[in-house]
């Protein structure tokens, strides 16, 4: 279960040697295979578990191997409930970039500039991580905003986000943007509402449950 063992491209494999990893986490070997084929996955993961690179590798090469630049939009949308984890995101996100990678990546999120974001995103933000209310905010009111090349649409702590009250702008969210693509849905409790969430965003021909 070592990282080396994937199929990935060399930028990702020395980002993660210079990270120092390399067995993957138990979540980690259970869903970046199947990510990298391409299927939705709903996957039961708390926080610690290494989760965070469980769908950032996955994305990054979906990205890299699609040649995503700046001038196609974004390709990766990732909710977080809360600006502090958004943030943790993004700075693993960064480290998963070689000094060579001119993909851009981005935080969206309640609290910042609304104008500089819009702006930012109108040049194009290849990754988006974002909390729900600010990013429904852009797709609605920003022009620009390219969204119509999204490969991959992913949710951290997907319960979290539900339980905050995010469950009207999630759903409204899912609606804008395009049907083909692949979700993934990370959530460390399985309730009703995330089952819910799941028959509106996942492909049941895909899925995987890890
Ligand atoms: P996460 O659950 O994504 O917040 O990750 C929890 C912690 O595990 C973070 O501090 C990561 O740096 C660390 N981590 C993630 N993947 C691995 C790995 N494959 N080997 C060792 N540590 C890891």
């Amino acid at each position: 279960d070592s990282f080396s063992a994937l199929p990935l491209t060399e930028d990702t494999q020395t980002a993660l040697t210079n990270m120092g990893y390399e067995k993957m986490t138990k979540i980690q070997a259970k869903s970046i295979p199947p990510l990298l084929k391409g299927q939705d996955l709903i996957g039961a993961a708390q926080t610690g578990s290494g989760k965070t690179l469980a769908f950032l590798v996955p994305i990054v090469e979906v990205l890299r191997k699609a040649k995503f630049h700046t001038r196609n939009g974004t390709g990766a949308l990732i909710l977080a409930p809360t600006r502090e984890l958004a943030m943790q995101i993004y700075g693993v996100c960064k480290e998963l970039m070689t000094e060579k990678s001119t993909m851009t990546y981005g935080l969206i999120m309640g609290g910042s500039n609304r104008k500089t974001e819009a702006e930012r995103l109108r040049k194009g933000v290849n990754i988006i991580i974002a909390t729900p209310g600010r990013l429904l905010d852009h797709l609605q009111n920003s022009p620009g905003f390219v969204t119509r090349n999204l490969l991959v649409f992913c949710m951290d702590e997907a319960d979290r986000i539900l339980e905050i009250g995010f469950e009207d702008d999630l759903r409204a969210i899912v609606k804008m943007l395009p049907k083909e693509r692949q979700t993934m849905l990370f959530s460390a409790t399985q309730t009703k509402q995330i089952e819910d969430l799941a028959r509106l965003s996942i492909n049941p021909k895909t899925a995987i449950y890890v």
